[in-house]
């Protein structure tokens, strides 16, 4: 009900073009993008929840010329932390991009758009990807879903019969089978699946080529335009983890696995998914103890002065393949949504 009506306004907002009046007093002094991954559309059908991370190389140019054309500055996380920490800056607003995961494509596709255009980017690096060790096991049902029109299978001893010939119902089985697969501890999942995926002649090796190794992580960290942040080591919800040992050794043993790999301090961090849903307070304190300079969420809004006090917990603009839309960014740098999201407060922490 609460989304329906927001989407109204926002509709309304667009259409009358009134988020113009409220810029001067939420859009602060820039934004935080946050977004996954850089691919070229595809003809093949996909599963909506996966192919929502996408954006296209198209529309990340998009994005960069709209930012400098109204006059933003494009600048790194480092410089961010400069300018909250001693106000030091041009005045002008900014914009941050940054990227979490480590998916490859941002080497191939994101690295020669920012060199293009000389700016600066970050990627939050989840250590098991850069492993290969990671179970993409999103992608994994993906296929299993896209290739079968009936799909007999047990998870956990309970057996499911599904029939999915249309994509709607693809989409269903998919969202169901991940919602059971959500109820699990989340250390079980990836060996769930490989059991759930492996006689339908789906291994989690075919999948691997998406993420970054260690040496185009470690090749990043020394571009002039990249900086390499951190982003836990097994990307689980932190919220779920039962002790606070486990959360601070997430953070802080993906942080010193980067910096062992690539020979550089990791002063920036990403909380994994990012929404009040998977960071707390204890999150949040933990990150704080953790040495960064900056770590960031995904609730929505633009950053303030008064953020210095809050380096911890960021706010970010999250940027989605459904949303590429240069409307709809310039209506979020204003702060529409967020102010409708955080019921008028300017400045978003926790
Ligand atoms: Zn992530």
């Amino acid at each position: 009900m609460k989304h329906a009506f927001i989407r109204i306004i926002i509709r309304l907002f667009r259409i009358t073009r009134a988020y113009c009046i409220l810029c001067p007093v939420y859009r602060g002094e820039g934004v935080i993008l946050g977004m996954h991954r850089v691919v070229p559309n595809c003809e093949k059908p996909r599963i909506a929840s996966n192919s929502r991370i996408e954006i296209t190389p198209e529309f990340l140019e998009e994005l960069i010329r709209f930012f400098r054309g109204i006059g933003y500055e494009i600048i790194s996380l480092d410089r961010l932390y400069e300018r909250l920490n001693r106000g030091k800056g041009t005045g002008r607003p900014f914009v941050c991009f940054t990227f979490d995961d480590g998916y490859v494509d941002i080497c191939r596709n994101a690295l020669p758009i920012f060199e293009k255009y000389n700016a600066p980017f970050a990627v939050y690096v989840v250590t098991t990807f850069a492993d290969k060790s990671a179970v993409l096991w999103w992608y994994m049902l993906e296929d299993l879903v896209l290739n079968h029109d009936t799909l007999d299978i047990s998870i956990r001893g309970r057996d499911y019969s599904f029939k999915c010939p249309g994509h709607d119902q693809k989409e269903g089985v998919f969202n169901r089978l991940r919602s059971v697969l959500m109820e699990l501890p989340q250390a079980q999942v990836p060996e769930e699946v490989k059991a759930l995926c492996a006689p339908f002649g789906i291994f989690p090796e075919q999948y691997t080529d998406q993420l970054m190794s260690w040496e185009q992580v470690s090749e990043l960290s020394r571009h002039p335009l990249a900086i390499v942040g951190a982003h836990t080591v097994h990307h689980y919800n932190l919220r779920m983890l039962s002790t606070e040992r486990e959360v601070e050794w997430e953070i802080l043993e993906s942080k010193r696995l980067i910096e062992t790999r690539t020979g550089r301090k990791v002063f920036h961090f990403a909380y994994p998914f990012g929404s009040r849903q998977e960071v707390g307070r204890r999150e949040i304190e933990v990150a704080s103890r953790c040495s960064f300079h900056t770590a960031v969420t995904v609730r929505e809004g633009a950053i303030f002065p008064g953020h210095k006090r809050h380096t911890e917990a960021l706010p970010r603009i999250e940027i989605t393949g459904r949303h590429q839309d240069i409307t709809l960014v310039d209506m979020r740098r204003c702060g529409t949504v967020s102010l409708m999201r955080n019921g008028f407060n300017r400045q978003v922490t926790l």
